[in-house]
């Protein structure tokens, strides 16, 4: 799942390609927003607010007006320049496409997709706490609201983006094992959460520049994350089988990994292994026919 860095990313580069620039093609591919005109207006800029992204345009006909879209589990806008193939997925997964002439952004299978005017743009993201890769990221208040609720488990406050903006699974996971905290400890027990969050923003920070995560400074593909994604393997620190299990609300990404030994304290009621990857067979070595 996309999380805070990648969509800033996106972001990034959607401001990039149409900033600016006057929309020549503007298809919202959404039952209910498909008659919405923003041909012929100018894209103000595109930014993100946690994992929500907000591409805001204007125009002398209408006011100012924001298209919100949120990624989803594996939704990606795409940018084409002229005669590119379009390779982001099929035509009927396409949800948007804005062109300028030069080049043309288009969002595959995203989760949500809505037009509001820009001045109300906090009905869709006023509930966000702050943003961990935002002009406002304000440390002081994301600890003030996590604290607020001292008996919840540390793994689903830090997935709570009322709390803060942009982490998910993935930079919950590798936050916690950093910070030697169990995913099921409570607030409470957790003692200062200033440098849990604040290595949040760090680690967001160095990736979102980097289409590849890497919260261990490698850049190996099995070697970018200390305990995400490893269930069952052995723990980089202590040789520890890493644990897997789902921590946070259903009908999201929610699974959690964590090294019980680098990681001291609570664990579920039901701890689950994630079975290490099968080795890839090795052949047995070609013996000529017997006859
Ligand atoms: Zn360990």
């Amino acid at each position: 799942m996309p999380e805070g860095d990648t969509v800033w990313r996106a972001a990034h580069r959607l401001d990039q390609a149409l900033a600016g620039r006057r929309l020549v093609v503007a298809d919202l591919r959404h039952p209910r927003w498909a008659t919405v005109g923003l041909t012929g207006w100018t894209v103000r800029e595109v930014a993100s607010r946690g994992k929500h992204l907000l591409l805001r345009a204007t125009s002398d006909h209408g006011p100012p007006t924001t298209v919100h879209s949120h990624l989803g589990m594996d939704g990606a806008w795409w940018i084409y320049g002229p005669g590119q193939s379009w390779r982001g997925g099929q035509d009927h997964q396409i949800r948007a496409i804005f062109g300028t002439g030069e080049l043309t952004a288009v969002a595959y299978r995203l989760k949500e997709l809505t037009v509001v005017p820009t001045a109300d743009e906090d009905t869709l993201v006023g509930h966000l706490g702050p943003d961990l890769l935002g002009p406002d990221w304000d440390p002081a208040e994301a600890v003030r609201r996590i604290a607020a609720d001292p008996d919840r488990t540390i793994g689903e406050a830090l997935l709570d983006q009322r709390n803060l903006a942009g982490i998910g699974n993935l930079y919950r996971a590798e936050v916690l094992f950093l910070r030697g905290i169990s995913p099921w400890a409570t607030v409470a027990s957790c003692g200062d959460l200033r440098p849990v969050v604040e290595l949040s923003a760090r680690l967001l920070s160095a990736n979102r520049e980097k289409p590849d995560q890497s919260t261990t400074g490698s850049t190996r593909k099995d070697g970018r994350s200390w305990v995400y994604g490893r269930g069952g393997l052995p723990c980089r620190r202590c040789g520890t089988p890493i644990q897997a299990a789902d921590l946070g609300p259903a009908l999201t990404s929610r699974r959690v990994y964590w090294c019980p030994h680098c990681q001291p304290g609570p664990v579920p009621a039901t701890p689950t292994s994630d079975s290490p990857p099968t080795p890839t067979p090795r052949r047995a070595p070609t013996r000529p026919p017997r006859h």
